[in-house]
């Protein structure tokens, strides 16, 4: 019955999440239809016009490449994976784009391996959402902090910035699909990332003090020790 249940919630946010989908594309689309109107009836393309129509179809872009992460099922494929070099990897990734907005990485690993079971590409998705958000809370740079700690059962990675952080009225809405204050925003990153922690059974939590930047907390299980046939002695 629980697993039934299980499915069954799932359906229905899968279902909202799709009417969500289907109703953010809709209003650029509505906003693209009545700009080309104008210009069949006008006969002149106005560059402004171009421009916002430009920016209303790399909406629809962004909202769909984020929903597609979610609704690709082909791509998933766990494997034993250590979380030290995904986050690495996804640090070399963002550098360069952090580094034009004066953002520096620190990241404190731990020494011990930080073997996870996981869909690698997706556990690099989550890592880039929440990077992304950290660099574009902080327009005036300063610095994004990378901790791991590896304990016996799990496997803990701690993202903070210094950031204008989150308003407390808005901590409970984080995560609801669209929910953005950014202009060019989809508010679908924290949405699919908390997802795919839940499908990787770990947990996620933002904690922000307004003025002082937000910290995200993911806990995934650590992957059991490897069988003796992968053991080198
Ligand atoms: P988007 O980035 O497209 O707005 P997200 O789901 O990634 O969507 O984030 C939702 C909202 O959460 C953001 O619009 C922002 O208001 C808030 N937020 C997320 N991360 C941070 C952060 N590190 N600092 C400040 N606000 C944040
Ligand atoms: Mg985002």
């Amino acid at each position: 019955i629980e697993e039934l249940l299980r499915r069954s919630e799932k359906l229905t946010t899968v279902g909202q999440l799709a009417a969500g989908v289907a109703h953010e594309i809709r209003n650029p689309l509505t906003t693209l239809r009545g700009f080309l109107q104008l210009q069949k009836e006008k006969g002149l393309l106005i560059p402004l016009h171009i421009d916002l129509m430009l920016s209303e179809l790399e909406r629809i872009n962004m909202i769909v490449s984020e929903f597609l992460i979610l609704a690709k099922p082909q791509a998933v494929h766990f494997q034993e994976k250590d979380v030290r070099y995904i986050l690495n990897d996804v640090i070399s990734l963002l550098g360069s784009q952090a580094h034009l907005f004066g953002i520096e990485f620190e990241s404190q690993f731990s020494e011990q391996p930080a073997m996870v079971h996981c869909e690698e590409n997706q556990l690099k998705q989550v890592f880039i959402n929440i990077v992304k958000n950290a660099i574009e809370a902080m327009p005036e740079g300063g610095t994004i902090t990378v901790k791991q700690q590896t304990k016996e059962n799990s496997v803990i990675i701690v993202l903070s910035d210094e950031g204008e952080g989150i308003p407390e009225d808005m901590l409970p809405k984080l995560g609801e699909p669209f929910f953005t204050n950014k202009e060019t925003g989809t508010g679908l990153g924290l949405m699919v990332s908390q997802r795919i922690i839940q499908a990787h059974k770990g947990s996620m939590e933002i904690r922000s003090e307004y003025g002082s930047g937000a910290e995200i907390t993911i806990i995934l299980p650590a992957a059991r020790e490897p069988g003796p046939q992968s053991r080198i002695d």
